[in-house]
């Protein structure tokens, strides 16, 4: 008889640690828990994403979970198998061929569960008596990450939690730079093609208003850019973009780091989705011009399918991550420091931080350079057989970029240009609220001689490597066949 509640509800019997003696016995148990509940979940789902649409997928969560705090707990086993097998069948799974909308990849099994480990294990990254084999770890992976950015020996790497994380400790660390050998505020340049979170960096860091060019509808123009750097009178940082976004898109960064270097300009290469092209024989001479740059955001939860998160920020003088110094005497005192206790307060704008590295480690181990790079070419490989079917049959306006693929179905060819546009986002969620795919979406200025400004187009972005034509030839056909019947509909109006 436990001394609290009942036997089951007693805390005593449920607070099993990890780590305890026990508590690896118990991992094990409970693993096996949560599989079973994913595989329930999955079942149940029967599909790339939960058919309804939102207030449904939520109303039924409610029903099977609520009360989410119970005054008195159901217990380990009985909460994961109830609450995992609810989110797997109400999550939408981007190992399924059918879920190719945004740049949310697959994770590899391995470091899923190499992410179990670092729960279990639970190192934390603010000190080395927190974490001393994975801060060794991370200063390794993190060097040979930026020998492979910068192609020397200099630079080092930071963990993040992904691409927007990097962009604002990118920038902050230019400031910083600025701040100590040219005095003036710091103005950013970009391109209207960079990542919303540069802009936004630059707002979070209260830097002066940005100076965004205008593109020729995709990259950046590198004489604009000289242009706009000659009449700054100060310290700039030019952010640059490999892979962007809506298009896949990679701005002549040869031209832009040498126009940032003229202006003696931070530059920086928002390179979260393009960056693991890298790993690519065949595709890295993409990125020419990489190496010249200050600083690189890179993220392996998109080429490189870790779970959340594995955000990247490279620089390539790692001197400079000394700007980020932090004292406190708690976690990097002194007279430690001098005994050889490594100090990692500046590897971070964060405190407590996960080793996000191990699953890394694990991936790079397993795969290799080669392996990562095969997984890289077969995504850009196979999106480009992707563009061939789609031109044969649909409408494609460029050719595919990295891995992105933007269409039109050919059902909206004879609409107006705002009706065309309305079928398309409606093609887009009727799909998405049956269940059927996920399909992402891009606005892109319309041809000079277009009424409007804008078109939408629907957008494949292919992070699956065994997502190929064959896959994806009866999702392609049924997109047609809806956007035809909701052009059809809306005729009829
Ligand atoms: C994904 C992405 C980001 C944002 O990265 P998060 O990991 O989502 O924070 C920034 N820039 C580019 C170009 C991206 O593709």
């Amino acid at each position: 008889m436990a001394r609290y509640g009942t036997e089951e509800s007693s805390w005593e019997s449920n607070a099993v640690l990890s780590g305890d003696t026990v508590g690896l016995t118990e991992v094990r148990k409970l693993s096996e828990v949560a599989v079973s509940a994913m595989e329930s979940g999955e079942n149940e789902r029967g599909g790339p994403a939960p058919s309804g649409g939102p207030a449904l997928v939520a109303q039924r969560f409610d029903e099977r979970l609520a009360p989410y705090l119970p005054e008195v707990g159901v217990g380990g086993e009985a909460a994961l198998s109830q609450m995992v097998s609810a989110v797997s069948s109400g999550s939408v799974n981007p190992a399924d061929p059918s879920c190719i909308a945004h740049l949310h990849a697959p994770p590899l099994a391995m470091a899923a569960v190499a992410d179990l480990a670092a729960s279990v294990l639970n190192p934390s990254l603010d000190s080395w008596d927190q974490a001393p084999s994975t801060s060794h770890l991370e200063q390794r992976i993190g060097r040979l990450i930026a020998d492979l950015a910068f192609g020397h020996e200099h630079g080092d790497t930071l963990m993040t939690t992904g691409g927007t994380e990097s962009n604002l400790v990118a920038l902050l660390l230019a400031r910083e730079h600025f701040e100590r050998i040219r005095p003036g505020s710091m103005r950013l340049v970009c391109a209207d093609n960079a990542h919303h979170s540069v802009a936004r960096a630059a707002w979070i860091l209260g830097l002066s208003e940005p100076v965004i060019l205008p593109t020729d509808g995709r990259t950046l123009q590198p004489e604009a850019l000289d242009r706009a750097l000659d009449r700054i009178d100060g310290p700039a940082v030019v952010v640059a973009t490999a892979g962007t976004t809506d298009t896949g898109d990679i701005d002549p960064l040869r031209e832009a780091a040498r126009t940032a270097r003229k202006h003696s300009a931070w530059f920086h290469v928002d390179a979260a989705y393009g960056g693991f092209l890298l790993f690519s024989e065949r595709y890295r001479d993409c990125l020419e011009g990489l190496h010249e740059a200050d600083s690189v955001t890179m993220d392996l939860h998109k080429f490189g399918w870790q779970p959340l998160a594995a955000g990247l920020l490279c620089v390539s003088d790692r001197r400079r991550l000394r700007l980020l110094d932090v004292r406190a005497d708690y976690l990097n005192a002194d007279d430690d420091t001098e005994a050889g206790f490594p100090d990692l307060l500046h590897r971070s704008i964060r405190t407590s931080r996960r080793p996000d590295v191990l699953k890394v480690a694990v991936t790079f181990r397993a795969l290799g350079r080669s392996g990562l790079g095969a997984m890289v070419d077969r995504c850009c490989d196979n999106t480009l057989e992707i563009a061939e079917h789609i031109r044969a049959k649909m409408d494609l306006p460029f050719e595919p970029n990295i891995s992105t693929v933007l269409f039109r179905p050919s059902a909206v060819r004879s609409l107006s240009p705002a009706t065309a546009d309305h079928v398309v986002s409606e093609t887009r969620r009727i799909l998405l609220e049956r269940g059927r795919a996920v399909i992402g979406r891009a606005t892109l200025p319309a041809k000079q001689s277009a009424g409007t400004a804008t078109r939408t187009y629907l957008k494949f972005t292919v992070l699956n490597p065994w997502t190929d034509t064959t896959r994806l030839v009866p999702l392609l056909d049924e997109i047609e066949d809806v956007a035809s019947s909701v052009s059809e509909r809306v005729r009829k109006e």
